[in-house]
């Protein structure tokens, strides 16, 4: 009979693990002895990290998208569709669009974090982000226009996607209106919502006296409450009050309701074993990249490398071995500094990071990546 591995989401997560898959158990995918499906709910494999640069008119966003039918292995059944709904006592999954249930052996969950900045009252209509398509491009516009006035970039919810990205874009904007000759108009604030200026310590320690010598400002245990558009005032929970001109904020993140559904994690985000990525709730389900509740960041190297040790474990599952192969909770995160220098951190379960001196090497690494960031979704790096 053929087994079947369903992978919910074709993010970097998902895609990394179907590509991983094709190549490991070609053997059984060419026999019929295994199918592997992929679900997407779009056509288009998104590369999040190219936002960060869509603000300052670095990238477009068509530099983000690929189409997945481009990345994704033949021997990998490419899905597009919405799943809306997992039942883990069937072992299914349903398929909103063809209105079908899939059963399936092996399911991984892959669908990333929703932003909701409507959890916030008053950030949808008076903040801008970059944390999706649509907020990267009206950030843009708003940028090049704003030529003088306090620009406040706020973390209003933790967790949130790449860690590093609120602190990356303070230190852009710094760089990008002082190459305009426009710094001395504009003033910026950075704020966050514990007493340091990020949630690892040694970022922070790094982050701190480099944002104090370019003249950014740091609020810390600042937790915005509500944001009202016409007096343009962020509220906190510590009963502060910040004007603002342009407001940059990371809104609030929610894993999927699908997770809730199930009964797989109450907060949305499933509750896995770290090292294996089990589910706790249910038995022959995974979950990796942001949806899984792991405790490293919320990042696209953690979910490439947490797919490469997930594909080693389905295959020898697959194949009837034990597996052996464990995610050590590796992450590496770039982190760009200004307009031409960047450092980097490198982390797992196990192991601080230590940030390095920012350099323009780094810089171009980054950069580097980012361009062949497409071959790791094919799984090829
Ligand atoms: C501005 C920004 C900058 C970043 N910079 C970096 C960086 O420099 N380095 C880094 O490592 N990380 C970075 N990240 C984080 C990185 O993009 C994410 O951690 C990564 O994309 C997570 O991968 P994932 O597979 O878990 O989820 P995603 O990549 O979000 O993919 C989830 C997929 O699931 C699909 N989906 C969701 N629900 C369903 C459903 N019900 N049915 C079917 N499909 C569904 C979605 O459409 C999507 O295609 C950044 C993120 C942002 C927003």
């Amino acid at each position: 009979m053929t087994e079947r591995i369903v992978i919910v989401g074709a993010g970097t997560g998902g895609i990394v693990l179907a590509n991983n898959l094709a190549e490991e158990l070609a053997t059984e995918i060419d026999a019929g002895d295994i199918e592997v499906q992929l679900v997407n709910d779009g056509e288009d494999h998104v590369y999040k990290p190219t936002w960060l640069y869509v603000p300052f008119g670095e990238k477009t966003l068509a530099d983000a998208t690929r189409p997945l039918v481009d990345l994704v292995d033949d021997r990998i059944d490419l899905t597009i569709d919405r799943v809306d709904g997992v039942d883990t006592d069937d072992k299914t999954v349903s398929l909103a669009g063809a209105g079908v249930d899939e059963s399936y052996d092996h399911l991984v969950l892959a669908m990333g974090a929703q932003v909701t900045p409507e959890e916030t009252p008053g950030l949808a209509e008076g903040g801008h982000h970059f944390y999706g398509p649509e907020g990267a491009a009206a950030l843009r516009d708003e940028l090049a226009e704003f030529t003088e006035g306090h620009l406040v970039v706020s973390v209003v919810g933790v967790p949130h996607m790449c860690p590093v990205a609120p602190l990356e874009f303070a230190l852009m904007a710094d760089a990008w209106f002082r190459d305009r000759g426009l710094r001395e108009d504009v003033d910026i604030t950075y704020t966050y919502p514990i007493g340091r200026a990020h949630g690892i310590e040694s970022v922070a320690e790094w982050a701190g006296p480099l944002m104090d010598g370019r003249d950014v400002e740091v609020e810390t245990f600042f937790n915005a409450e509500r944001v009202d558009p016409d007096t343009k005032t962020i509220h906190t929970v510590e009963g502060r009050e910040l004007d603002y001109d342009l407001l940059v904020a990371i809104p609030p993140h929610d894993g999927s309701d699908l997770v809730r559904e199930a009964g797989l994690g109450d907060d949305g985000w499933v509750d896995v074993d770290p090292n294996t990525l089990e589910a706790r709730g249910a038995d022959d389900v995974y979950a990796l990249g942001d949806v899984a509740d792991l405790p490293t960041s919320k990042a696209g190297s953690a979910a490439h490398y947490a797919a490469g040790a997930l594909a080693d474990r389905l295959a020898s599952i697959a194949r009837g071995e034990r597996p052996t192969a464990e995610y050590d909770g590796k992450t590496v995160c770039f982190i760009e500094s200004g307009t031409d220098e960047a450092t980097y951190i490198a982390f797992d379960y196990e192991e601080s990071p230590t940030p390095k001196p920012p350099s323009k090497l780094i810089h171009w690494s980054k950069l580097g990546y980012n361009r062949s960031y497409w071959l790791t979704a094919r799984g090829v790096l």
